[in-house]
């Protein structure tokens, strides 16, 4: 398979039909834009299976995703996308950013889901931007409109969904991109390592704040929501 792309903790690899992309989920993970390094052990196939399970979630929603098979154990087939460069946050809690960024303590639920978003740029690191920037970087309004109801379609499937798991949505990242027809659809993944996941009856992180944060126990909290996620739910 070729190399088209090799992000920080995924590598996408042109498939035999152009339309699509095989896409592999690595163990290694970063933070700090890439000043932190480490390996996180079998993350790579947890959040492959986490990301299928959610994307299966938001596909069930009605929010199209790039998702078509699973490969192997650590890949999968993915429609191919024409990718838009910005992060779409989704917040349910204060938590990260937001709590430095305010001055705030991290944990307090917000009265309704924020919508950010972010320049997708190694370089610049990121900045957060207000809508009106964004056709200054090729996206017009109408676009960040539909990413600002899909982000928030995704948060109103998952966070219940979630939380009948025992686990609190506290905040996620999305990036979009439009397929050969143009239709708008989630593309990326959706893993401990781009979402808050606390636990409810405890508020332990189950996610990549556990690395950012140097509190150890990653590969144990990841197993941890692919086993809530991927049981029967409670009742049913
Ligand atoms: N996030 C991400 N990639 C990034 C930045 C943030 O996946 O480059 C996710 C992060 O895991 C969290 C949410 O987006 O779930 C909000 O992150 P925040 O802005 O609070 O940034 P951080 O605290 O990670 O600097």
């Amino acid at each position: 398979m070729k190399r088209m792309y090799e992000g920080k903790a995924k590598i996408v690899y042109q498939s035999d039909d152009p339309e699509t992309v095989h896409i592999e989920y690595k163990d290694e993970a970063t933070a700090g834009n890439g000043a932190m390094r480490g390996v996180i052990a079998r993350k790579g196939p947890m959040n492959r299976d986490i990301t299928v399970q959610l994307m299966r979630v938001v596909e069930a929603a009605g929010v199209p995703t790039h998702l078509l098979t699973e490969v192997g154990d650590r890949f999968i087939l993915a429609r191919k996308l024409r990718m838009i460069p910005l992060e779409v946050v989704v917040r349910n809690r204060i938590a990260g950013s937001l709590a430095r960024r305010l001055g705030l303590a991290e944990g307090a639920p917000l009265p309704e889901p924020i919508v950010e978003f972010y320049y997708k740029s190694d370089e610049l690191g990121d900045p957060l931007i207000v809508p009106a920037h964004a056709p200054l970087l090729g996206v017009d309004l109408e676009t960040v409109r539909a990413l600002e109801e899909l982000a928030l379609r995704v948060n109103a499937a998952l966070a219940p969904f979630l939380l009948d798991r025992g686990i609190v949505l506290v905040d996620f990242k999305l990036e979009f991109g439009r397929d050969a027809e143009g239709t708008i659809r989630l593309g990326d993944e959706i893993s401990p390592d781009t979402c808050r996941f606390w636990d409810a009856a405890t508020n332990e992180k189950l996610d990549k704040d556990r690395f950012r944060r140097g509190l150890g126990g990653e590969a144990e909290a990841y197993a941890e929501v692919l086993r809530r996620i991927a049981a029967p739910r409670p009742g049913a």
